[in-house]
């Protein structure tokens, strides 16, 4: 303990009053600010001791301290995935009680201690919490002044380093003391005012290393004899501006650990780190301090040096604590386990004497003492932090744990507010002041000699202003007296005339007494008045002229305007007419569009329910070989639009007579894709009626279907056009047509690269169809037809097997009349084409239009004594007998069994095999 702050540490240890100093804000850390009570009740060996500030000397600032007690936390780690198995079977040897403040350990299945810590942190606690009721007052108090310390100690792999090192930077939840005590710090002081510089050293066999700077490896520990104040001088020190910096400063100082251990041979856990951080905050204004503002000459006289305060920040990782009890034990020399232990060991000999309120403190036992003198009974706030595993195979190290900061919880320190006066800056400030001062003076002198040189100026201007007054003065005062001597001079010459005019008239009346020639002298003078008069009537009427002429203009003008305005009422009333013309033209062309659009509709629905409706038809079959497209044909009612005026017409055939089918078929090959799917529709539905189908042959149809399956890549349009085809396929010379046209192959490729099941199935109806015709059998088998048709099954939709099946029959059903007509010999073409295994695999079929398509093409291939052979190797008799007996129409059962009876082949077979086909 230090000496300045011995005796009141003594008073209160005594002291009766008892709580624990909570210290949760900066406000309630603060000198003389009383903390609030809390009494605890004793467990077992724990009596905490703490202190309330209540009855403190602590003033404001320099040496009086504020009590306090080593704050003591308690942390559990979470089992790890070793413990979750090894000790699955086993409790946790503590008990955590957190909102009593308790621990319990327990001893034996029957027997617990009890212990209470200042915090007691569960292993779900987060890092801010432990943050916040472990570090916080401690910083807080750093940044008011005081010195601080925070420990952490327990055995390895308990979270020491995790509680204080953690940097977080993958998980911000993360981040341990220092780092949050850095950004506590930074946010609070003022970069400009203040600074903060930080070391990070690691102790380890009494030797002190820096973490920044590994070559500097032995650095003394300095104690100040008067202030007991402690410093590392050879240690680097580094000024902190941002948070960036720090932590790579610890990352920094982290990869020299243990670059230095791997180095020693051993083990982070078996040195101590620690991290100090220095902040020197200056003061603005105190009492009894002028500020700045009032700068004068006064006051140097009462200007007291501005205040710094000064807090150090010790974070200390102690190596692991189970050291004391393992020595030499665990791979580390005897040596190097003394000194660890001293270390350690010293710590735990200091706190005891502490604890115990001992005369003597041996803080000079170990560097890690001597290092943590300030922070243990000294000057500083202390908090530690104890971390404990959960395993009960630790038992021994949790508890001599917890007994270490059982006994820390007994101690206690005198805080003291570390203040001093900064002169240097005061020299500063003063310095500041000086040269304020001496700009002013020169601002000042300026401006003095720029006012002489205005005055003078203005002096100057009033003269010469004066002067030019004067002489405008004098030069009006010249001009008077010239105008008065000329007015006197007039009134003079006025005077003689007058008198000469007088004297002349005396001389007249004496004249005319003598008769003279002055009238002939009067003459003259009149003359030249009379000319002017006439020269002046000549303007008069002249301009009299001018003015008539001008009336006469305007007269004109003015008509001019009248005609104009009549031409422009007309002229308005066209216009009004036109556009009267143009709105009946626009609404009768809306009313079209209306009409038009309304007739797109109609169309697409028509072709919609048209589609369906065939759809309908086919699906629902039929017995005859051309069924399908037949009924469809002759069934096909398509609904009426809602035309009142024209209600019983059929609409599709409306449109044909009123568009007419030239003009359709001419809209299969427009650009717009739309417009061709519509019009193959309309085509299509029109080919369903047998009526118009000669027409729209005649008319080029059939050609135009077949181009669009070539010049098209639509497969709606292949679809509805294939079905058109299928229709129009129906009778004799169109089919000769189709296939005069290519149209097999077209048909093929169409179904090569179909998709949808539909279009498999309108192909395979069209070809069916063919199919049916005597005449084609040959060129329909050599261009692809069957292979086509055989090709299809791929889709495996029963619409299309279906037409498949009736395509297969229609041919075998031809090749049969061929062969009873003696017309054709050998096989089968559907049998050499490979049919013949599909018919036998599909005979069975559950789908009725398949069967029946089936069994009907199974007679018609038995009929021909040349088809036999094959049809036994591949089974196809097995079916015959089999339809022969179970088939449910009495035509086809009989058709089986007679066919079955009248080949020789299939007698001999039968006979051998001893079947009865009676
Ligand atoms: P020590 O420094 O005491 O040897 P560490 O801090 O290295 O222990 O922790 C040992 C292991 O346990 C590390 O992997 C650490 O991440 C983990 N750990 C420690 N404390 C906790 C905790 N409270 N929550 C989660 N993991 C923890
Ligand atoms: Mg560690």
């Amino acid at each position: 303990m230090s000496a300045s702050s011995g005796t009141g540490a003594v008073n209160y240890r005594n002291g009766t009053q008892r709580g624990s100093l909570r210290t949760q804000s900066s406000n309630s850390t603060s000198a003389g600010q009383k903390s609030s009570l809390k009494s605890k009740s004793v467990l077992r060996k724990s009596s905490p001791a703490a202190l309330g500030g209540g009855s403190s000397k602590g003033g404001s600032g320099g040496d009086a301290g504020v009590p306090g007690r080593v704050r003591v936390a308690v942390r559990l780690r979470p089992r790890n995935g070793e413990e979750m198995i090894a000790d699955a079977d086993f409790a946790d040897c503590v008990e955590l009680q957190p909102e009593l403040k308790r621990l319990k350990l327990r001893k034996n299945n029957w027997d617990t201690d009890t212990f209470e810590f200042d915090e007691v942190l569960t292993e779900y606690s987060s890092q801010k919490r432990v943050y916040e009721v472990v570090a916080k007052p401690v910083v807080e108090g750093v940044l008011d002044g005081y010195n601080g310390t925070i420990m952490a100690y327990g055995q390895t792999g308990t979270g020491k380093t995790y509680t204080l090192g953690q940097l977080g930077e993958e998980d911000v939840a993360d981040r341990g003391i220092m780092v949050r005590a850095m950004e506590d710090i930074l946010a609070e002081v003022s970069l400009e005012m203040d600074s903060i510089s930080v070391s990070y050293l690691q102790l380890y066999m009494e030797t002190v290393q820096d973490l920044l700077d590994p070559a500097n490896d032995n650095i003394a520990i300095v104690e100040d004899p008067k202030s007991g104040d402690v410093s590392l001088p050879g240690a680097t020190l580094v000024d902190i501006r941002d948070q960036q910096s720090f932590l790579e400063l610890l990352q920094l100082g982290e990869a020299h650990r243990f670059a230095a251990n791997t180095k020693l041979n051993t083990e982070s856990s078996r040195s101590h780190a620690i991290l100090m951080v220095n902040v020197r905050r200056s003061l603005k204004t105190r009492d009894g301090l002028p500020s700045e503002s009032s700068g004068n000459s006064h006051m140097t006289k009462t200007l007291k040096p501005p205040v710094v305060r000064k807090g150090k920040l010790v974070v200390v990782d102690l190596a692991g604590s189970e050291r004391i009890n393992k020595s030499g034990s665990e791979g580390h020399t005897l040596e190097e386990a003394k000194s660890i232990n001293l270390s350690l060991s010293a710590l735990g000999k200091c706190i005891n004497a502490l604890a115990e309120n001992s005369s003597h403190v041996p803080f000079r036992d170990s560097k890690l003492t001597r290092l943590l003198r300030d922070s243990f009974g000294g000057t500083a706030r202390t908090s530690l932090v104890i971390t404990i595993g959960p395993s009960p195979r630790h038992r021994g190290e949790t508890t001599s744990t917890i007994m270490f900061g059982q006994r820390a919880m007994k101690v206690e320190n005198m805080v003291k507010l570390k203040e001093e006066f900064d002169y240097k800056s005061l020299s500063r400030r003063l310095e500041v002041q000086l040269d304020n001062l001496i700009e002013e003076n020169e601002r000042q002198q300026k401006a003095f000699v720029d006012e002489i040189e205005r005055i003078t100026v203005e002096a100057h201007n009033q003269i010469s202003e004066a002067e030019k007054r004067y002489a405008n003065a004098l030069e009006e005062e010249k001009l008077r007296y010239q105008n008065d001597y000329m007015e006197s001079i007039k009134k003079l010459e006025e005077n003689w005339s007058k008198n000469q005019k007088k004297l002349a008239a005396e001389r007249f009346a004496l004249g005319e007494k003598n008769g003279l020639d002055i009238t002939s002298n009067g003459n003259r003078s009149i003359a030249p008045v009379l000319e002017e008069v006439s020269e002046l009537k000549m303007l008069l009427q002249k301009e009299a002229q001018l003015k008539m002429a001008a009336e006469e203009e305007v007269k004109r003008l003015q008509h001019q305007l009248a005609e104009f305005k009549k031409v422009e009422v007309s002229g308005n009333s066209e216009i009004m007419r036109l556009h009267k013309m143009l709105e009946n033209e626009t609404q009768q062309k809306e009313k079209l569009e209306g009409e038009i659009a309304t007739l797109h509709t109609q169309l697409l629905q028509l072709s919609l329910t048209a589609d369906e409706t065939r759809r309908n038809l086919e699906k629902h079959g039929s017995e005859k070989n051309s069924g399908a497209l037949d009924s469809f044909m002759s069934q096909l009612r398509l609904p009426q639009i809602q035309d009142p005026g024209n209600a019983e017409k059929q609409p599709v055939a409306r449109l044909f007579e009123q568009v007419g089918l030239q003009r359709i078929l001419s809209l299969l090959e427009a650009e717009d894709a739309d417009v061709r799917i519509h019009a193959v529709k309309v085509v299509a539905n029109l080919a369903a009626e047998e009526a118009n189908q000669q027409q729209i042959v005649e008319a080029g149809g059939l050609t135009s279907l077949l181009m669009l399956l070539r010049n098209t890549e639509d497969e709606t349009i292949h679809r509805v056009a294939a079905g058109a085809i299928a229709n129009l396929a129906m009778n004799e010379t169109n089919q000769e047509l189709i296939m005069d046209q290519g149209g097999i192959g077209l048909l093929s490729s169409t179904a090569a690269n179909a998709q949808d099941p539909q279009t498999l199935r309108m192909v395979a109806g069209a070809i069916a169809n063919l199919c049916g015709n005597d005449k084609l059998q040959t060129k329909l088998r050599s261009e692809g037809g069957i292979a086509a048709l055989l090709g299809m099954v791929r889709c495996g939709h029963p619409d299309v097997l279906a037409q498949v099946a009736r395509g297969i029959a229609n041919f075998a059903k031809c090749e049969s009349r061929a062969s009873s007509q003696g017309t054709k010999r050998g096989k089968s073409l559907l049998i050499e084409d490979g049919a013949l295994s599909w018919i036998v695999q599909n005979a069975k079929t559950e789908t009725s239009a398949i069967r029946r398509h089936i069994e009907l093409a199974l007679c018609h291939l038995a009929q021909h004594e040349g088809n036999a052979k094959e049809m036994v190797k591949e089974g196809a008799m097995w079916e015959l007998v089999r339809i022969s007996r179970d088939c449910s129409r009495e035509d086809i059962r009989s058709l089986a069994h007679r066919t079955l009876t009248s080949s020789p082949t299939f007698l001999t077979e039968l006979r051998r095999l001893r079947v009865d086909i009676r």
